[in-house]
């Protein structure tokens, strides 16, 4: 008998074959379960993937295994299997696919029982009693309220004792996961016939008879449109039927506000899957999620390898965004497996979105998908007038022109409260010698260092490499550095100077770093402390302000000439999402865009016709240029320490690949990458292309194998990306 195993964290592709222990009954290796194996002279946890009679290798060269670890398969059969086309899709490493999948504890060997934790409740009785009549005691009156506003909290002291004593608390010992529903609950929604065409469309395919294929439904909504009340009132039914929903949201935007929402609607648990959990909360949810006993899972990119007990829907909100690609090791796309899964499974997926990928608005063209639009904005709000400002003329300070100035008295001088967005964190972008033309610029990846005047540091934003202000000038010593641009600290310093008097809240990745930092942000915003909003890329998604009047793009030139072909859908998502948050509520929102060009025929096809016209637009320009979706690209990128090796290396590959002769795919480059160093490493990649996804996975069939063997594939760091969504 011959263990054939993945082993977790390894980078090659191929399985390893071991002989199971010595006198140990046959019948518990079940493929699936983790085992524990001698590994050069390490122990290393790898799954069990098949059992065989043979091997390549001789039989007195295998080792036993150490330990068996699962008595049953971690995962449930169509996750294992989804794992392995993906492995094949993604021409990735197996071991590391799995591990990719598995919460941190278990790839550690810890084991799989549901960690149990010892809660508090409130009694019925405690939820009615006075807050007043525990005046007396206040250190119980505190704890009272807060197990009136959370239901349920853990940690004991004599105070929970007391109240226990008192019938206002009980203690429990239990399996407990995600978070409980909120005190304060909510209804349905009557919904809009738009809202409740969507809501029938899946309704209806949960009802298929078991095995049906199903179409993906594509939720094209701007915001503000009520996706949000669809998802609910899809996933009640789900839950209605005894079936778990996974609903997959961007990184920045799965907030505590969009969490509140599913707890008011849902009087269940959520179980929750992202970054901001400690390890044993997210193993305890992956569990609840695979005994059935979760019904709501929200989680991040990764929680598409949840495993489902009762599998119902998959639904991936902002579908869009580029979170859901990872950019490194196992380069998967979340949305992409979650239609493969959904197949898989036989279950509904709706992927929604107010500004649709262009992938998945060519595959609801071409039939794939089904489109459903929501084109109104739920409620009583009314879509915001948006403006350009010419600024190729205009002197102005720090992003801030008269306009724009002019624009934000009228709003404050209303109450209105005002959001800016610049995607440039820092004090100023560059900073130069004024005598002699210095630069500071990091030398690892020869870019321009960011000042932060906070920290008074230069720092490096693809790196993160750091270095102290240097006072003067280091080439001439000249004392006269000046900075030029402007990021968000700069703006917001300018801000000051023009408001004095008013509040301003900058959010950034320097000011929201401390855990509970960006919360504690979004509640002051919407308490209405801060007349003024100034932000990158986190404030776009998923948030709610209610009281904004205003927004303002300060330069939206970036992604019109960025360097890559998707810079142009990107800033039309961008633009839409953003000036999505103006005037939610009752009051018509305005969007101001400070633009040098304001003649670019994409731009004013979003302004006048908006998102669906500017994307038809630009993904014709897309299609004449043979780009994605309507050609299928894979990335190997490579890179060296020792400048020239990793073209020279990409180059053997080149000729490697074009010595299969395999027709229908086309190979270019070997380039420099467009960011041509990083972190000290020079870069380079090769494009390989075709208007058809087999012969490119024939090709890489082949080719991955081959380039792991060579000696050269060794000395350099390389990857291989497929549908990238970045080329650098
Ligand atoms: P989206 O997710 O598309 O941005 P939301 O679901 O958040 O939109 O809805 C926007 C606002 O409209 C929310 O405050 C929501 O409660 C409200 N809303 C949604 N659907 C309806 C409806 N059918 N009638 C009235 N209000 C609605
Ligand atoms: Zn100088
Ligand atoms: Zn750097």
């Amino acid at each position: 008998m011959i263990l054939r195993i993945a082993i977790l964290s390894i980078p090659l592709r191929r399985e390893f074959d071991y002989l199971p222990i010595a006198g140990s009954d046959g019948a518990i290796y079940q493929p699936g379960i983790r085992l524990r194996v001698p590994f050069g002279k390490q122990q290393r946890i790898g799954i069990l993937l098949e059992v065989t009679t043979e091997s390549e290798i001789p039989k007195n060269r295998l080792k036993p295994i150490t330990e068996v670890i699962d008595s049953t398969p971690l995962l449930p059969q169509s996750l294992h299997s989804l794992l392995l086309k993906s492995a094949s899709y993604y021409h990735h490493a197996i071991g590391e696919v799995y591990e990719t999948a598995l919460p941190v504890l278990l790839r550690q060997g810890k084991g799989s029982s549901q960690p149990e934790q010892v809660v508090y409740s409130i009694t019925e009785k405690g939820a009615e009693t006075d807050l007043n009549s525990l005046n007396r005691a206040p250190r119980q009156r505190q704890l009272l309220e807060q197990l009136q506003q959370k239901r349920e909290i853990s940690g004991s002291s004599t105070f929970m004792r007391e109240l226990i004593r008192k019938g206002l608390a009980v203690r429990e010992s239990r399996a407990v996961y995600g978070q409980p529903p909120a005190v304060e609950s909510d209804t349905p929604h009557q919904l809009n016939d738009e809202q409740q065409q969507a809501v029938d469309v899946v309704h209806k395919q949960l009802e298929q008879k078991a095995g049906t294929p199903l179409t993906p439904v594509l939720l094209e909504g701007v915001t503000g449109s009520g996706k949000t009340e669809v998802y609910l009132q899809i996933i009640q039914k789900v839950v209605d039927m005894g079936k778990q929903a996974l609903v997959l949201v961007p990184e920045i935007s799965l907030t505590p506000q969009t969490v509140e929402r599913f707890r008011q609607r849902f009087d269940l648990p959520i179980a929750l899957l992202h970054s901001g959990r400690n390890n044993s909360e997210r193993l305890g949810d992956w569990l609840a999620a695979r005994s059935g006993e979760a019904k709501i899972i929200i989680g991040t990119r990764s929680a598409i390898f949840t495993p489902l007990r009762n599998p119902g829907i998959i639904i991936v909100d902002e579908e869009h965004d580029s979170s859901f690609k990872q950019q490194e090791g196992f380069r998967y796309s979340a949305r992409d497996l979650a239609v493969l899964r959904g197949r898989q499974e036989r279950i509904p997926v709706l992927l929604g979105s107010a500004t649709p990928s262009f992938e998945s608005l060519h595959n609801a063209e071409s039939g794939k998908y089904r489109k459903l639009i929501l084109s109104r904005r739920a409620g009583r709000a009314e879509s915001p007038q948006i403006s350009l400002i010419d600024v190729r003329s205009r002197k102005m300070e720090h992003l801030l022109s008269a306009p724009l100035l002019e624009k934000m008295r009228g709003h404050l001088a209303e109450n209105g409260q005002i959001l800016l967005f610049l995607n440039r964190r820092g004090y100023a972008p560059t900073l130069l010698c004024g005598s002699c033309g210095w630069s500071s610029t990091c030398p690892r990846c020869e870019i321009h260092y960011t000042f932060h005047r906070g920290k008074n540091r230069l720092i490096c934003h693809h790196c993160g490499g750091e270095r102290p202000w240097p006072g003067s000038c280091p080439e001439c010593n000249g004392s006269e550095l000046r900075t030029v641009g402007a990021g968000t600290e700069r703006i917001e310093e300018a801000l000051h100077r023009e408001f004095p008097q008013l509040s301003i809240s900058r959010i950034d990745r320097d000011t929201t770093r401390r855990r509970g930092a960006m919360d504690e942000k979004l509640q002051q915003i919407h308490a209405g402390e801060h007349q003024i909003l100034l932000g990158t890329q986190m404030l776009t998604k998923g948030h709610h302000f209610p009281k904004v009047t205003m927004v303002a793009i300060l330069d939206a030139d970036g992604g019109l000439f960025g360097s890559d072909f998707r810079a142009t859908e990107q800033m039309g998502q961008l633009i839409t999402q953003v000036s999505g948050r103006a005037g939610r509520e009752e009051r018509r929102g305005e969007v101001a865009i400070q633009t040098r060009n304001p003649d670019h025929p994409l731009l004013q096809t979003l302004l006048r016709e908006g998102y669906p016209t500017f994307a038809a637009e630009a993904m014709a320009e897309r299609k004449v240029a043979a780009l994605p979706p309507y050609n299928y690209f894979t990335l190997v990128r490579a890179e060296s320490v020792q400048p020239g090796a990793a073209l020279n290396f990409l180059q053997q590959v080149k000729e490697m690949a074009s010595s299969y002769a395999i027709s229908q795919v086309e190979i270019l480059g070997p380039v420099a990458s467009p960011m041509e160093k990083r972190a000290g490493r020079y870069r380079a990649q090769l494009l390989l292309q075709s208007s058809y996804r087999k012969p490119l996975h024939q090709l890489l069939t082949i080719l991955m194998p081959a380039i792991e063997s060579t000696k050269e594939g060794r000395k350099v760091r390389w990857s291989v990306d497929v549908d990238p969504v970045d080329m650098f």
